[in-house]
């Protein structure tokens, strides 16, 4: 099946006279005929459903759905993006190791990684995603356990060299786990590249409809974890779970049935699988969606770059940007929706910008099917002086706009007299 069709059809194949639509098992727990049948399961030596947290039947087709779309092996749903980011690290480090992070990722995640996995004792060292081969090679440590980067990073739209980096990673033993959120597996599949990992924040274009919050895990299969003494929690008897040795019991699928065993069994992170219904609807039209929003984007880009009431535009897919080569290697279908720009006049204008907006809405929402749009210096960032919000990249007169499906000519009519109004 081609990429598109995986959308619909890849996850889930109903039998002679089964639903067509892919049924949610709103059930936390399933029944058996015998306590030996169960204890089977417990012990991972059958396959089946037992208890929601662990595994459910919804949630496992919509997983299986994304591996599919991705081209891994294996994959787990989680509650939110964050959750997806923090197991992906969390299965492989624990207090005293170290991760390499691209600086150039999302506020959420730069949180998580500084200040709350810094408390659980796993120290990161942050770099420019722009780094060269040496600049990466000397942030690593004897204790690294792991490279991470967004392919397109939220906000600032830097556009990762995703076969550097999993080069770098590959030569000092450890996995590259790249954040795919906004690129989706449509425009970028990371594994292709090098990369060992993917996570998603579902929450964005995968849902599309800012229906649910969801994160998804997808695992390559490709990465040796035996091949150094680095990653025990993978290769030696796991004594909280029956002594089971994840790599020499599931092979390729350790990494993704330890996150399950152990941390979903222990911190429980799971979506309902209402949730992951309404995701599985977002992921069928998700390919249509990604084409209108790119070609969109792209239009707006050029509105905006030929006004004169706008200062500069970032946008990768524009001729001319710093990672148009980049994006155009990994990414030659286009990139995302995602545009950020400067309204002449700084804070000021910017602000009377989005408040003239009619069509495009104000959200703390990037990637939805509407067109949406933030001023970080007045929401998000606004406890920030001018010096702070330029050492994190957001000037003044920042506009993050989220470009929608809607008609294009609507989503340029609206900024164009916003626009004209701010001027005033
Ligand atoms: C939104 C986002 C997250 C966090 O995801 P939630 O679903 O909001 O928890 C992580 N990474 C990226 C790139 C995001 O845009």
């Amino acid at each position: 099946m081609k990429i598109n069709t995986k959308c619909l059809h890849a996850g889930y194949e109903p039998d002679n006279g089964e639903p067509r639509v892919l049924p949610i098992v709103q059930s936390t727990t399933f029944k058996y005929e015998s306590s030996e049948a169960m204890g089977k399961l417990f012990d991972l030596e059958a396959n089946g459903y037992f208890y929601t947290r662990l595994a459910n039947p919804t949630n496992d087709a919509v997983a299986a759905k994304i591996a599919a779309l991705e081209g891994g092996v294996a994959a787990v749903l989680t509650s939110s993006g964050q959750a997806a980011n923090f197991y992906s690290i969390f299965n492989i480090a624990q207090a005293g190791d170290h991760i390499v992070s691209s600086s150039a990722i999302y506020g959420g995640t730069f949180n998580l990684f500084s200040v709350t996995m810094k408390k659980l004792g796993i120290d990161f060292t942050f770099i420019s995603p722009d780094s060269t081969k040496e600049e990466i090679d000397a942030a690593f440590k004897p204790n690294t356990k792991a490279v991470f980067a967004e392919t397109i990073s939220n906000p600032s739209l830097t556009v990762l060299d995703i076969e550097l980096f999993a080069s770098c990673a590959h030569e000092h033993g450890v996995p590259l786990i790249v954040d795919n959120t906004f690129p989706t597996p449509i425009n970028c599949r990371p594994f292709e590249f090098g990369a060992d990992i993917v996570t998603h924040s579902t929450t964005k274009y995968m849902d599309g409809h800012a229906t649910q919050v969801g994160g998804v895990i997808v695992d390559s299969g490709n990465f040796d974890w035996t091949k150094s003494d680095k990653y025990p929690g993978l290769t030696t008897p796991d004594e909280s779970y029956h002594g089971i040795t994840y790599t020499e019991r599931f092979g390729k699928g350790a990494y993704i049935t330890k996150a399950v065993a152990q941390l979903m069994r222990d911190l429980g992170s799971i979506p309902s699988p209402h949730n992951a219904f309404l995701l599985n609807l977002g992921l069928e039209t998700l390919f249509l969606r990604m084409e209108r929003h790119c070609s969109n984007a792209m239009k707006v880009a050029k509105f905006l770059e030929s006004n004169e009431n706008v200062t500069w535009v970032n946008f990768p897919g524009l001729e001319g940007n710093k990672y148009y080569e980049v994006a155009k290697k990994y990414m030659p279908n286009g990139t995302c929706g995602v545009i950020s720009f400067g309204v002449k006049g700084g804070r000021d204008a910017a602000t009377k910008f989005m408040d003239s907006l009619k069509l495009c809405t104000i959200a703390t929402h990037v990637a939805d099917c509407r067109t949406c749009v933030l001023h970080p210096a007045s929401t998000t960032h606004r406890q920030l002086n001018a010096q702070q919000l330029e050492e994190c990249g957001v000037s003044e007169d920042l506009i993050r706009f989220s470009v929608g499906i809607e008609d294009v000519d609507d989503i340029i009519e609206d900024i164009a007299q916003a626009l004209e109004k701010s001027a005033k």
